[in-house]
């Protein structure tokens, strides 16, 4: 018999209770000594004496309110609280319930970690395509003359400048945000695509404006 695993499933507190041991803010009156006013104090794996300096545990406690010898008390507690034998073995599969279960929470931690890792790389990889094909604009598209008014500006340099920052701020947390920013822009990651669609229809308006003129240059060209 295990003694230990007695110590440890049985709280000392709910034996004395369960034996109708009184106790009065966890104080009983002493089993060790004529004790007029309660001065043992009972704690969940032993008790101690503050008249007498008796201390021990369940199963000294038990062993002194019965008169039984420590196998005799251990035995008594093991039937009482009806702990299943061999204990040895219901303590080992409860611990590997709690591995398996570890094991478990684990596990669905990493897939959200996992699916959450695959959609950042997603966002990122849709700003970063948007990023080098604004710096283009940013740069190819400039007009070659300040002076022509910003309204006959192309609008791929315009959104360029207007969105390049934002478009940085967002990379920029992607890669060295803390954790509860990037949480949040992944939240927010249908905004992002939106965002994503709205340059991405300037491109489109660009692109038809400049097709038109092209084509149009062609019917020119093919009537002279
Ligand atoms: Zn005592």
């Amino acid at each position: 018999m295990d003694f230990n695993i007695i110590r440890e499933s049985i709280p000392l507190e709910i034996a004395a209770k369960h034996y109708g041991v009184e106790t009065k803010k966890g104080m009983c009156h002493c089993l060790f000594h004529n004790d007029k006013t309660p001065s043992m104090k009972l704690y969940k794996d032993n008790y101690y004496c503050f008249g007498c300096g008796a201390h021990g545990d369940v199963i000294d406690f038990t062993s002194r309110l019965f008169g039984l010898g420590i196998y005799d008390a251990a035995s008594k507690l093991v039937t009482d609280f009806r702990l299943k034998i061999p204990i040895e073995r219901t303590f080992k599969e409860a611990e590997r319930k709690e591995k398996m279960d570890k094991v478990r929470e684990a596990l669905s931690e990493e897939k959200i970690r996992r699916a959450f890792s695959i959609s950042q790389n997603e966002i990122r990889k849709k700003l970063v395509d948007l990023k080098v094909k604004m710096d283009e604009w940013k740069y190819g598209l400039k007009p070659k003359n300040m002076d022509v008014p910003p309204e006959e500006w192309d609008e791929r340099f315009v959104a360029a400048h207007v969105y390049g920052d934002y478009l940085d701020e967002l990379i920029d947390i992607i890669d060295f945000g803390e954790n509860y920013e990037v949480f949040e822009l992944w939240e927010y990651r249908k905004e992002v695509d939106d965002f994503v669609e709205r340059i991405r229809r300037i491109e489109q308006t660009a692109d038809g404006n400049n097709q038109t003129g092209t084509s149009s240059g062609r019917v020119c060209e093919g009537a002279t």
